[in-house]
């Protein structure tokens, strides 16, 4: 799959967004996922001499959606987003839920159903790029606040996301990890997984350096929220990072 490469956009903004770009480089046509805003996507693109193709969508929260509008201006492309939140993301082209089907050219793309975060959060899984698109559910050693979803709901989210194959490349929307990792630090102390991302973690930030993509084996050996075995420990966690 060297026909595709993954970009990203950093916003610099209080939230720390990501902007993700998916290229099919032999045509430059790229799918842009949950910007921010526009004017950044679009200078972007003109930079790097990309064509906005699509627009995927994984929740309705402003920071995901912003830019919708003013990139729909420049040009007529679908917006991908989750059918459940139809009603809070007006300018959606093509509603998803867990049967849908979403091709970017030879790319064929599984829409996995994710509440918690928000009720009708979804995650878009490449699988021929090893790649998972996860908005706001999962983060590097940690996960979303629920905003909407319950404990139960969040915990099983998190437990599909935990299926996905090892080698899968996780491509968060926040650049939180290094509060992540001090948090994660605080409940499992001794491991040493833990401990040495986080050393990593902290060089790469000392350098002003993205600590994305993840990966599924990553959060495995060092995300407390997905070593989570039952949904009272996920709640417990969960409620202590509220307040950490
Ligand atoms: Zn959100």
């Amino acid at each position: 799959m060297t026909a595709y490469k993954i970009h990203v956009i950093d916003v610099k903004n209080d939230l720390k967004n990501y902007i993700w770009l998916i290229e099919h480089t032999p045509s430059h046509e790229v799918v842009i996922i949950d910007p921010t805003e526009a004017q950044l996507v679009l200078d972007y693109c003109t930079q790097h001499q990309l064509k906005p193709s699509q627009i995927w969508l994984t929740h309705w929260h402003k920071d995901h959606i912003g830019g919708v509008p003013a990139l729909l201006t420049a040009r007529t492309i679908p917006v991908y987003g989750p059918r459940a939140e139809l009603s809070k993301i007006p300018m959606l082209s093509v509603p998803l839920d867990q049967h849908s089907q979403v091709k970017f050219h030879d790319l064929e793309v599984e829409v996995i159903e994710v509440p918690g975060h928000t009720l009708g959060h979804i995650v878009y899984y490449v699988e021929n790029l090893d790649a998972a698109f996860v908005g706001d559910t999962l983060f590097a050693m940690g996960c979303g606040r629920m905003f909407e979803g319950s404990y139960e709901q969040m915990f099983h989210s998190l437990q599909r996301l935990a299926a996905l194959p090892p080698q899968t490349q996780v491509y968060c929307t926040h650049e939180y990890t290094l509060a992540n990792a001090k948090f994660a630090l605080s409940v499992e102390p001794d491991n040493v997984a833990l401990q040495q991302r986080a050393d990593h973690v902290e060089h790469l930030r000392y350098l002003d350096k993205i600590t994305l993509p993840s990966s599924i084996e990553q959060e495995l050996a060092t995300n407390p929220f997905l070593r989570a075995s039952s949904v009272e420990e996920f709640q417990r966690l969960r409620e202590l990072k509220d307040h950490f």
